[in-house]
């Protein structure tokens, strides 16, 4: 295990989050490299450790359709393997589809860590209004950890790497 999932629902930030926690140190990108069971989206190198960021499409879709519900089926076993998802939201709207995404991480969720980023927050003008959201947000799910972020201007994302590091092995050598 050294990887780590970024999870939500279609516009919450999870490309922007990535390029952020990715900042300059990457890896890999643009060659959209997949094995068979992970889309790896990017990987951060510090010293000797690697925190291996995948993808999970499939996972917001609805399963009224066959191809949707192959897409979950892989989305699905793929996240079993992960240390760590990290579950985007945007801080100003909770849909249908965030219940969803959270209802799908709720199986095998004991052998991992959830944490939930609540990204956009620099568009929060009432910061206080945002407090009875995320204490709601807390009763869904018991989230290790809950995030504000602002994906965009940076905000708490060092945090999100520091938790991301923490839930991995000393050292990961995953591509020896
Ligand atoms: P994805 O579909 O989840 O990968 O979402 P994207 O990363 O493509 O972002 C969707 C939209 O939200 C884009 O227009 C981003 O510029 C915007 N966005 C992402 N993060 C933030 C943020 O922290 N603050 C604000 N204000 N906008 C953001």
């Amino acid at each position: 295990c050294g990887m780590v999932a970024i999870v939500g629902r279609p516009n919450v930030g999870k490309s922007t989050l990535l390029n952020r926690l990715l900042g300059q140190k990457v890896s890999i990108t643009s060659r959209k490299p997949q094995t068979t069971r992970h889309r790896i989206m990017g990987i951060h190198t510090e010293g000797d450790s690697q925190v291996v960021f995948i993808d999970t499409p499939g996972l917001h879709m609805e399963e009224k359709r066959a191809i949707n519900r192959l897409m979950n089926r892989a989305a699905a076993s793929s996240i079993a393997d992960v240390c760590m998802v990290i579950f985007v939201v945007d801080g100003l709207s909770w849909t249908a589809d965030d219940e969803m995404v959270l209802n799908k991480l709720r199986r095998g969720a004991d052998e991992r860590k959830t944490i939930l980023a609540v990204n956009k927050v620099d568009h929060i003008k009432d910061k206080e209004a945002l407090f009875p959201h995320l204490q709601e947000l807390a009763q869904k799910f018991p989230f290790d950890d809950i995030v504000p972020i602002s994906a965009k201007s940076g905000t708490n994302v060092g945090k999100l790497m520091s938790l991301a590091r923490q839930s991995l092995p000393e050292s990961v050598h995953f591509f020896p």
